[in-house]
């Protein structure tokens, strides 16, 4: 149902704000001189102008406002109290007096409630951060759009741990470690596919995958990088957080000798004048391990910080351990623990397909960053 009320109101706020027009223009013409002569000649484009308002503590902004710089179409239904804001596919509903907002039918809690201020609706700048933001991209700079991948960075392989037999964790309301995984991977593969990257999935089913069977798709697959997606559990249910993995060092020789007895795991035999013996085939691997290494560091600090920046999550960090597929995997390779399911509060956001998307995006958006410094550094 179409709202003529709120449509009055809005006029009713254009009218209002006509009148004191040439008081307005004067002033951003004189503001604009200020700035330009200051030499801030490039004021920061879109929603960094966008008014704000603060009510009891928090920071809130107009709705309209807000969409209009996102370019979103909204109305608001005066019969249900309910703004549906529309954007491609997106569609999100809002209520004012209600800090849960559904995003693509999934709920957010935005901490505080959207209010009417000045006769219009506005919402807590969180709704921005942490929504706008992350549904529409508005905060990555259009220049970044177009990635040019390195050659190594192409094929990747998605890993989601656990799945069928194995449940992995199960958290106290019954979610499913396997789940999360599953449905992260599919978010992250998505999303890697639209830059033009070949994703291979060691799992794109609930099925059970051995891990032998994981670092063989691996491998097999000559892919530059491996994603392994888990999630966390610990009988300390205060424990939070998202934690990035790395091989250890601790046995690194042994794991090089390990790569060149297998016969799958060749190195390219065309820069040897003979075949290379064990030993140097062992070193070979040492040199190839140890850069993959650094590799695979680089890509979880950039996975940390994406998480501090975009989602409102605690992040322990970056730690090196001795898993399975880490061990096994002949390029770099880490294992994101997106969160605790043994923790209530994460099981609660970890079920949310929201925050899953939030969180797939977030390591899409690292791997792109990590992507474009490694393009930099060949190149340079
Ligand atoms: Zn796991």
């Amino acid at each position: 149902m179409k709202d003529t009320n709120h449509t009055s109101q809005v006029t009713r706020h254009k009218f209002s704000f006509n009148k004191n027009r040439l008081c307005l223009v004067s002033c951003i013409l004189c503001l604009g001189a200020l700035i330009f002569f200051a030499g801030c000649a490039t004021a920061p484009r879109g929603s960094a102008s966008l008014p704000t308002y603060n009510i009891g503590g928090t920071s809130y902004m107009p709705l309209s406002a807000l969409c209009e710089s996102f370019g979103i179409a909204w109305d608001y239904d005066a019969l249900t109290r309910t703004a549906t804001l529309t954007k491609g596919s997106h569609r999100i509903n809002l209520m004012p007096g209600e800090k849960m907002v559904l995003v693509d039918g999934s709920a957010f809690d935005l901490r505080q409630p959207v209010d009417v201020h000045q006769g219009a609706l506005v919402v807590p700048s969180r709704f921005k951060e942490q929504i706008l933001d992350n549904l529409f991209k508005a905060r990555y700079p259009k220049e970044e759009a177009s990635l040019v991948l390195p050659q190594e960075l192409k094929k990747v392989v998605i890993d989601a741990g656990h799945g069928g037999k194995d449940p992995g964790a199960i958290g106290k309301k019954g979610l499913k470690e396997k789940d999360v995984n599953l449905d992260i991977a599919k978010r992250l593969a998505k999303l890697l596919k639209s830059e033009g990257i070949e994703v291979v999935m060691t799992r794109s089913t609930d099925n059970f995958v051995s891990l032998e069977r994981r670092v063989d798709v691996a491998n097999n697959s000559k892919a530059g990088l491996f994603i392994s997606i888990h999630s966390n559990a610990n009988r300390v249910r205060s424990l939070k957080g998202l934690e990035v993995y790395y091989i250890s060092p601790a046995n690194d020789s042994k794991r090089a000798l390990n790569f060149a007895k297998s016969s799958s795991l060749e190195l390219d035999r065309s820069s040897f004048a003979q075949s290379p013996s064990l030993n140097l085939k062992t070193i070979l691997w040492d040199m190839t391990h140890v850069s993959n290494r650094a590799e695979s560091v680089r890509l979880a600090r950039e996975i940390c910080s994406l998480t501090k920046n975009n989602l409102d999550t605690n992040v322990i960090g970056i730690k090196s351990a001795n898993f399975y597929v880490l061990k096994g995997a002949g390029m770099p390779a880490i294992l994101v623990e997106v969160g605790f399911v043994s923790n209530l509060n994460e099981e609660r956001l970890l079920k949310n397909a929201f925050y899953r998307q939030q969180l797939a995006e977030t390591i899409a958006q690292a791997f792109k960053k990590y992507a474009r410094e490694c393009a930099l550094r060949e190149a340079g």
